[in-house]
């Protein structure tokens, strides 16, 4: 397979900013905790396009998406502590602009300063974002001059601001986040290094199977575990007890297994697990000699046999996709596999790619994140890419000849 990449798509490079209006579209939906953001990623992972405008003397009108509001009314949603972050971290004043529909910004623009930014409040304020409203993009369109989008994590929907606007656009083009994780993501689909493994993870398997489909034909092998597995070890007719299994995923998922293995590619599933007689009680925790759990246990990480086999094969491996937690690794007793993991990953000569909120977080907090190859913003849209879907964002801004 090959990447589209950034075929026929410009970077904030290749375009004149000079005294122009920029639209930066951004990545800002970061977690908040009570009013205070508890992870500021997706805030640093977007200062090097900010700065890279600033320097080129643009005037920059910056947008996100936070959350998903019902309403305008609903305020836990807005962009202020992002604003107030960026502005610290920007040495800048960013202004917050309340009413993103409205083209109110204009008379902002007139004497905006060299040090002043403007930020749009939550786009999803906008009933129209999410609907992909040509009327909405045509507001934004009348006061800017380039698009840029940088959001790598939102290029997969076609919404207003990711797609209806950049199509009313002539000027426009990606930004540093998104060019670097392209670059990093084609790593894994130009000639990946063999064996390539794709270890996967999580709560649900009904979010993932569509990955395994996809990436049945790309890797050599899959590593298994998080609560996922328990549906693929029901489906071989193991005892799962009351693990998070999704009943009406059991019997595709014996012939997915199946299917992998008439391709001649391997699956490693849990041999032996932590489990517990609730997912809050760490007391009554015991690591299982099999893989059979009894009935009034369930299971809340890999166990110790599992995780050497999975060392022992992520140690050949020449290129890694990670994506899921082993386990409930928010539990410090329950995480020793997804560190485990994330350890081997990290250890491992391979080229190592980790998608996903979760398991972004998960491979920081083991301490390993710094040595991997790339840790991507994007969950969903880093898996749709890597799958060789095409993203709606990413698509709009192609041009034909170049
Ligand atoms: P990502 O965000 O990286 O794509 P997911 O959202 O799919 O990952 O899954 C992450 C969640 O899966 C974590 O919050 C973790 O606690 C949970 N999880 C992992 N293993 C289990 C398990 N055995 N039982 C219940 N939840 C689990
Ligand atoms: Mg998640």
């Amino acid at each position: 397979m090959a990447s589209n990449g950034l075929k026929g798509i410009r970077t904030v490079r290749d375009l004149n900013v000079e005294g122009k209006t920029v639209f930066l579209r951004l990545d800002l939906n970061v977690p908040l905790d009570d009013g205070k953001i508890s992870d500021e990623t997706r805030i640093t992972a977007s200062l090097p396009t900010i700065r890279y405008l600033m320097d080129h003397g643009a005037k920059i009108v910056m947008a996100s998406h936070l959350g998903r509001p019902k309403s305008a009314e609903d305020r836990q949603f807005s962009l202020e502590p992002v604003a107030r972050r960026l502005s610290e971290l920007l040495d800048a004043e960013v202004m917050l602009f309340d009413d993103p529909a409205s083209d109110g910004v204009k008379s902002l623009l007139v004497g905006l300063k060299k040090n002043q930014l403007i930020l749009l409040e939550n786009v999803r304020f906008v009933p129209g974002e999410t609907k992909d409203s040509e009327e909405f993009a045509q507001v934004i369109a009348s006061y800017c001059d380039v698009y840029v989008n940088d959001a790598f994590g939102a290029s997969h929907r076609a919404h207003a601001t990711i797609h209806a606007l950049p199509k009313l656009m002539k000027e426009k083009g990606v930004g540093l986040l998104i060019e670097k994780e392209l670059t990093m993501l084609d790593q894994l689909i130009d000639n990946p290094k063999r064996p390539y493994l794709a270890v996967l993870g999580g709560a649900k398997v009904s979010d993932k199977i569509a990955v395994i489909e996809k990436f049945m034909d790309l890797v050599d092998g899959f590593l298994i575990g998080g609560a996922m597995a328990y549906t693929f070890l029901k489906s071989q007719g193991h005892p799962t007890g009351k693990s998070l299994v999704e009943a009406d995923r059991v019997r595709f998922s014996g012939e997915m297994l199946k299917r992998i293995e008439a391709r001649d590619k391997t699956v490693l599933l849990p041999i032996d697990h932590v489990v517990t007689k609730s997912i809050t009680d760490t007391k009554s925790m015991r690591t299982t000699p099999g893989v059979a759990i009894n009935d009034d246990e369930l299971g809340v990480d890999i166990g110790p046999k599992t995780l050497v086999q999975f060392e022992t094969a992520l140690r050949e491996a020449g290129t890694i996709f990670w994506n899921g937690p082993m386990g409930v690794f928010e539990t410090p007793e329950f995480s020793r596999g997804t560190f485990g993991v994330a350890k081997a990953i990290a250890e491992s000569q391979a080229v190592k790619i980790v998608g996903g909120g979760d398991s972004a977080a998960a491979a920081e907090a083991s301490g390993h994140a710094g040595q991997m190859t790339h840790i991507s913003t994007g969950g969903g849209a880093s898996l749709e890419y890597l799958q060789g879907d095409k993203l709606p964002g990413l698509e709009v801004l192609r041009q034909r000849s170049r």
